[in-house]
């Protein structure tokens, strides 16, 4: 298993994500909830237009699951997956249209928060996770891999055991710094009025599991 670079591009904005000169570090579970949103909508999509695929409504959610203990946060969802190829082509790369470093240089100018409003994207994680882990199992076929990054120094791929078709997201939380606090995100009160705010308009359940010990 190699280590893969980040494109550079990726890796100075990866950069100001790391260290962090958002203020609002809790959008990172919005963007992360609309990515699981996006997954399942493309498996309803794909059942409209494929006679032999259901899309039966109960079946499709969105869990995430918080344990302080591990301090891992987990979004689990049952949408499409990503392929190995998918992996590398849509986490290998950060804001490949520029927009996002555009936004990011624009927020630094102004001092207030513009990009809290718009789409950041997956790299998000990283303001609040110092490891990222992806299981993904994409729908159609057989095999699961797991994507791993703890930031500026690349990601590996290599494949893993997953039952279920989909994606679940495994952020490590970071430890508490004498500037920052991060325990919050492990936190269920806080964890379902960031889900509220951010992601009431969601369209498929998002349920919710902490364990505190
Ligand atoms: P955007 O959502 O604007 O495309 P992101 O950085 O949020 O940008 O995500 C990049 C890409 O990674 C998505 O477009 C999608 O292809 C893939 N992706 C991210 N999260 C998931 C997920 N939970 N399930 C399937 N694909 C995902
Ligand atoms: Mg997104």
């Amino acid at each position: 298993m190699t280590m893969q670079p980040f494109k550079a591009e990726s890796k100075r904005l990866l950069d100001m994500m790391i260290h962090s000169i958002y203020t609002q570090k809790e959008i990172f579970l919005r963007e992360l909830i609309s990515n699981s949103s996006d997954a399942i909508d493309k498996l309803y999509y794909k059942a409209l237009t494929d006679d032999s695929l259901q899309f039966d409504q109960s079946q499709y959610f969105i869990k995430i699951t918080a344990n302080k203990e591990t301090r891992t946060l987990h979004i689990v969802d049952t949408g499409i997956g990503m392929t190995k190829e998918e992996l590398e082509n849509n986490l290998g790369t950060i804001a490949k249209s520029g927009s996002l470093a555009f936004k990011a240089e624009n927020e630094l100018k102004d001092g207030h928060d513009i990009i809290g409003q718009f789409g950041v994207g997956f790299y998000s994680s990283f303001m609040v996770a110092d490891k990222v882990t992806v299981l993904t199992k994409p729908f159609g076929h057989e095999v699961a891999y797991k994507w791993e990054s703890t930031g500026a120094d690349g990601y590996t791929i290599e494949t893993a055991e997953k039952a279920r078709v989909g994606t679940e997201v495994i952020l490590t939380i970071k430890e508490n710094t004498e500037e920052e606090t991060y325990d919050e995100y492990l936190d269920e009160h806080t964890l379902r009025s960031i889900v509220k705010k951010y992601s009431d308009f969601i369209r498929y359940p998002i349920k919710m599991d902490v364990t505190t010990s």
